[in-house]
C-alpha cells in the first residue's frame, strides 16, 4: 500500500477526531481541505477543485480558501447545515524543523457560531442538548453569542418535546440519540434544517467549575445530566474557556401557557405563514424595541407566555405607566437607542475574540445606564423602580475602557493604534521614540536635499526594503560616491540606504514592534479584567432588555390605542369591541369592525360560528386567541374593555395548515392534533377550530366536529370557538347547553352584498353560496335546481344528526355522500359550484330575501 507524504499522514490523524465536519487545515496563508473533503466544499462554496501529489497512486483532491477570507467561507458552510474543524499551525513554520505541529483549535458548528448573519439580527440562535432518564425527558436551551443556558424537564412526552423544540427554533440539537430519532420524524410545520448530532459523554467537573457547587446542587438529577452532556460538548468543539455561560437558569414548564407549533404558526406569533417573515406577525407589531436584546427579549416573551396572574401584573403595572407617561417613554427609548447589543458584545469579551471597536461599543452603551437608572428610579412605577434598584451601572467598567482604548480603534488587535496616550507610561515612551525617529528621517530628507543638491529626493518606506532614499535617474550623477548604497532600482530611479539612515530604521522598526506588542498586551489584559465582569454584565444587559420590552409594548398599545386587560382568575373572557391587532394594522383603507367576545362558564362556553368564506371568521376566532396571549405576556389589548382569565393552553386547528403538509397526511395530523387536544386540554384551555374535518369527505367531516364539539362541550369544558361550513350542526344549540350560534353579517344594498365583519347571534343561513349564484347571473332554473337540491341535503342532515353517533356517521355518509355527490357532478351544478366558489365577496344575509 503506498504511503501518503508526512504532511497528508498528519491530515489524516487530525481528520480522524473531525469525521462529521470539514477539515480547515491551515497551511500557510490558506486553509486546504482534502479528499472527500475537498470535493464537497468545491462544489458547496463553488471554488476550483484542484489536486495534488500525496504520496499515494493518485492525486489527491483539494481545494482551499485563503486564511483572511475563510469566515465567510466558514459562515456559509454552517448555514447550509455543516461543521467545520478549524485546524491551525501550533508553530511557527520558520523556526520549525521538519513538520509544524498542528491542532483542531474549535469546531464551529451551526449551534455555535458566533459571528455572521446567524447571530447579527435580533434573534437567538440556540442549540439544544435532549436527554431521557427514568421516564423524565430533560431540555436545555444555549445561545452561545449570548450566554443564556435554560434547563428543564418533564414526564416523557413527544408533543412536549415537539412544542419545546419548536419554541427554541435550534440550528442544532444534540443528546440521547434515541431522542433525536423520534426528533427527525416529528413532521413540524415548516421546520428548518438541523444539524442532530449523537452525544453521550457528560462531563459533570466542568459544569460544577463553569456554575459553581452551588448552582450544580441546586439542580435536580436529570437537569444535571443534560447540562452536563451539553457542556462538554461545548467544550468539545469550542476548546475554549465558556466565560459567557455564568448562570444556568432552571424553569418549569408549568409556568407558562403552552402553545403547539401548529397554534404559533395559526396565529402567526412569530412569523407570518406564508412568507414566513416576521413582518406581518405578532411579533412584528409589537416591536418597538430599541435594543437588540429587549427584540429578543420580547420574542421570549411572547413565546411563553405566563401563567402567574402576580408576575403578569407586574409587567402591566410598568406598561401602564410608560403607557401614560409619554415623555419618560420618550426618554427612555432616547437612552436606550445608545445602547448596543450588549449580551452579544459580552458574548464575544468571554469567548475571546471582542476587538477594541466591540469594546467601545460596550463604553458607549455603559455611558447610557446612569440615566437609563435614574429615569427608572423616578418615576412611580414599582417595576420600572425595581429594575432601576437592581441595574449595576458598571461605571469603573466604562472608565476603565474610557481610559485605555482611542475612539476610533482599528479593527485588527494586532496592529497597535488602539491604546490611548497616557495610559501605560512605557507604550508612550516607545511611541515617542518612534515619532521622534520619524521626525529624524523627515530632517534628514532635507539634510539630503542640501547636500546633493537633488530637489526631488525623498525618504520613502515599504515593508520590504524598509527606508530609502529615492533619487531619479537623471539626478544619479548628482550623488556622491560611498556614503550610499544601492538597495532596490526602479523604471526611472534608484533608491538607496545610509550607515545612519539603516541604524535608524532599526531603532524605529524595534520601537515599532515593541509598542505593537505592547498594545496588544494592554489590550488583551483590559479584555481579561472586563472577561472577569462577564456576570455582572450580563445581569445588567438583562435589566435593559426588560426596560426595552416595557417601552416598546406600551408604545405600542399607545399607538393601536389597546387598553389595560382585567387579569381573572375565574372562567369567563369578556371582551367588548375587541380587535385583531395585526390585521388592523396592516389594513389601508377599511377600518376594522370591532367585535365582542362572551364566553361564560354559564351558556356561552362554546361559540359555533357560521358564515360563507371571506365573511371574517377565522380572524375574529385568532383575535380571541391573541388578546389572551397579549395580555399573558403583560402587554395592553386591542379593545374597549376586556376581562381575560388565565389560559393554560390554546389549541388552535386551522385549515391553512392544509397546503402546509398537503394531501391524506393532512387528515391525519389534523385527527392527531385533536387526540392530543382530547388528552390536555383543561377546562382553563382555550380551543380554537377553524373548519374542522376539513381534510375528509363533508358527511364524515360533519359527524367528526360534531362529535368533537360535544367532547369538548361535555367532557372538557372549556372555552372553545369552533368555525364551520356545516350550517347543520347549528342545531347543536338545542342539545348543547353551553353552546352558541353567531354568524358574521353581511349586508345587501341593490345588487351588491357587503362582508360586515361584525359577529351577530344566530346561525348563518345555508344559502350564501346560491344567492351568489344568482347575483352572478346564473339561469333561474339552475338555481332553482340548486336550492331543491340544498333542501334534501339539509333534510338528510338533519334527520341523520338526530340518532345516535354511530348510526348518525353512518347514515349521513350514504344520505349526504350521494347528494353532495349528485351536487358536483352534473354539469349545470357544477357552474353553480364554481360560482360560487369564484365569487368570494358576495353573500346575502337572512333567509328571508331567498
Ligand atoms: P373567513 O375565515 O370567514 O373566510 P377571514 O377571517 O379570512 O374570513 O377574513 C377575510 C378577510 O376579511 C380578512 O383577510 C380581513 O382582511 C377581512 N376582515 C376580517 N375580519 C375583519 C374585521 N373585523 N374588520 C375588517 N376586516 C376584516
Amino acid at each position: 500500500m503506498a504511503k501518503y507524504t508526512p504532511m497528508i499522514e498528519q491530515y489524516l490523524k487530525v481528520k480522524e477526531q473531525a469525521q462529521d465536519a470539514f477539515l480547515f487545515f491551515r497551511l500557510g496563508d490558506f486553509y486546504e481541505m482534502f479528499f472527500d473533503d475537498a470535493i464537497l466544499a468545491a462544489k458547496e462554496l463553488e471554488i476550483t477543485l484542484t489536486g495534488r501529489e500525496g504520496g499515494g497512486a493518485e492525486r489527491i483532491p483539494m481545494c482551499g480558501v485563503p486564511y483572511h477570507s475563510a469566515e465567510g467561507y466558514i459562515q456559509r458552510l454552517i448555514e447550509k447545515g455543516y461543521k467545520v474543524a478549524i485546524c491551525e499551525q501550533m508553530e511557527d513554520a520558520s523556526v520549525t524543523k521538519g513538520m509544524v505541529r498542528r491542532e483542531i483549535v474549535r469546531v464551529v458548528t451551526p449551534g455555535t457560531i458566533m459571528e455572521g448573519k446567524a447571530v447579527s439580527d435580533k434573534s437567538n440562535n440556540y442549540m439544544v442538548c435532549v436527554t431521557e432518564a427514568g421516564g423524565l425527558l430533560s431540555l436545555a436551551a444555549c445561545d452561545l453569542s449570548t450566554g443564556e443556558l435554560y434547563v428543564t424537564s418533564v414526564p416523557f412526552s413527544e408533543e412536549w418535546l415537539r412544542d419545546e423544540i419548536n419554541i427554541y427554533e435550534p440550528s442544532e440539537i444534540i443528546g440521547d440519540s434515541k431522542l433525536l430519532e423520534i426528533i427527525a420524524s416529528q413532521a413540524l410545520p415548516g421546520s428548518r434544517n438541523v444539524v442532530h448530532t449523537a452525544w453521550e459523554r457528560r462531563e459533570d467537573g466542568l459544569v460544577k467549575s463553569q456554575f459553581g457547587e452551588a448552582a450544580w446542587a441546586r439542580l435536580e438529577e436529570e437537569r444535571r445530566a443534560c447540562i452536563s452532556l451539553l457542556i462538554s460538548y461545548l467544550s468539545e468543539t469550542q476548546k475554549r474557556s465558556l466565560g459567557q455561560l455564568t448562570q444556568i437558569d432552571s424553569y418549569e414548564p408549568g409556568q407558562f401557557m403552552v402553545l403547539d407549533p401548529f397554534t404559533r404558526r395559526n396565529l402567526e406569533l412569530v412569523e407570518t405563514v406564508r412568507e414566513r417573515s416576521k413582518k406581518g406577525s405578532l411579533l412584528w407589531l409589537l416591536d418597538q424595541t430599541e435594543t437588540s436584546m429587549g427584540a429578543r427579549l420580547l420574542r421570549r416573551w411572547i413565546d411563553k407566555p405566563l401563567l402567574s396572574r402576580a408576575r403578569i401584573e407586574e409587567r402591566l403595572e410598568a406598561v401602564e405607566h410608560l403607557y401614560n407617561q409619554y415623555i419618560l417613554r420618550e426618554d427612555l427609548r432616547m437612552a436606550l437607542k445608545e445602547i448596543y447589543d450588549l449580551e452579544r458584545l459580552v458574548g464575544r469579551i468571554a469567548f475571546g475574540s471582542a476587538n477594541g471597536r466591540d469594546l467601545n461599543a460596550l463604553k458607549l452603551s455603559l455611558r447610557q445606564i446612569p440615566a437609563l437608572k435614574e429615569l427608572c428610579s423616578q418615576s412611580t412605577s414599582s417595576t420600572l423602580r425595581r429594575l432601576a434598584e437592581e441595574t449595576d451601572t458598571c461605571e469603573e467598567l466604562y472608565q476603565l475602557i474610557e481610559d485605555a482604548i482611542v475612539d476610533e480603534p482599528p479593527v485588527s488587535v494586532r496592529d497597535g493604534g488602539i491604546i490611548k496616550p497616557g495610559y501605560h507610561e512605557r507604550l508612550d515612551e516607545l511611541r515617542e521614540a518612534s515619532t521622534n525617529g520619524k521626525r529624524w528621517i523627515a530632517e534628514l530628507e532635507a539634510r539630503e536635499r542640501a547636500a546633493t543638491g537633488i530637489k526631488s529626493l525623498k525618504i520613502g518606506y515599504n515593508k520590504v526594503f524598509g527606508y530609502y532614499i529615492e533619487v531619479t535617474k537623471s539626478n544619479l550623477s548628482s550623488l556622491p560616491e560611498g556614503r550610499y548604497e544601492r538597495k532596490q532600482t526602479l523604471a526611472n530611479a534608484e533608491r538607496f540606504v545610509t550607515p545612519e539612515l539603516k541604524e535608524k530604521e532599526g531603532l524605529i522598526l524595534e520601537a515599532q514592534e515593541k509598542m505593537v506588542d505592547l498594545e496588544y498586551a494592554l489590550f488583551t489584559e483590559l479584555r481579561d479584567k472586563l472577561n472577569m465582569q462577564v456576570s455582572r454584565l450580563q445581569k445588567l444587559a438583562e435589566r435593559i432588555a426588560e426596560m426595552d420590552v416595557y417601552q416598546s409594548l406600551a408604545a405600542v398599545s399607545a399607538e393601536h390605542r389597546f387598553v389595560k386587560p382585567e387579569l381573572s382568575e375565574g372562567y369567563d373572557y369578556i371582551v367588548e369591541g375587541g380587535r385583531h391587532p395585526v390585521v388592523e394594522a396592516v389594513m389601508k383603507d377599511a377600518a376594522f369592525i370591532a367585535n365582542g367576545t362572551e364566553l361564560r362558564k354559564e351558556g356561552s362556553s362554546i361559540l359555533l360560528i357560521t358564515g360563507p368564506n371571506m365573511a371574517g371568521k377565522s380572524t375574529y376566532m385568532r383575535q380571541v386567541a391573541l388578546l389572551s396571549i397579549l395580555a399573558q405576556i403583560g402587554c395592553f389589548v386591542p379593545a374597549e374593555r376586556a376581562v381575560i382569565p388565565l389560559v393554560d393552553r390554546i389549541f388552535t386547528r386551522i385549515g391553512a395548515a392544509d397546503d402546509l403538509i398537503g394531501g391524506q397526511s393532512t387528515f391525519m395530523v389534523e385527527m392527531a392534533d385533536i387526540q392530543v387536544m382530547t388528552e390536555k386540554a383543561t377546562p382553563r384551555s382555550l380551543i380554537i377550530i377553524d373548519e374542522l374535518g376539513r381534510g375528509t369527505s363533508t358527511s364524515e367531516g360533519m359527524a367528526i366536529a360534531q362529535a368533537v364539539i360535544e367532547y369538548v362541550h361535555d367532557h372538557i369544558g372549556c372555552k372553545a370557538l369552533v368555525s364551520t361550513h356545516f350550517h347543520e350542526l347549528a342545531h347543536l344549540q338545542e342539545s348543547l347547553s353551553g353552546l352558541r350560534n353567531y354568524s358574521m353579517a353581511v349586508q345587501e344594498s341593490g345588487d351588491k352584498v357587503h362582508f360586515l365583519r361584525k359577529l351577530i347571534p344566530g346561525a348563518a343561513d345555508s344559502s350564501y353560496g346560491i344567492y351568489c349564484a344568482r347575483l352572478a347571473g346564473l339561469p333561474g332554473s339552475i338555481i332553482d335546481r340548486a336550492y331543491g337540491l340544498l333542501q334534501g341535503l339539509e333534510q338528510a342532515s338533519l334527520a341523520a344528526v338526530a340518532s345516535e353517533h354511530g348510526a348518525a356517521l353512518q347514515r349521513a355518509e350514504s344520505a349526504q355522500g350521494a347528494a353532495a355527490e349528485g351536487y358536483v357532478t352534473a354539469q349545470p351544478r357544477d357552474i353553480v359550484r364554481e360560482a360560487v366558489e369564484g365569487a368570494e365577496p358576495f353573500a346575502k344575509a337572512g333567509s328571508e330575501s331567498r
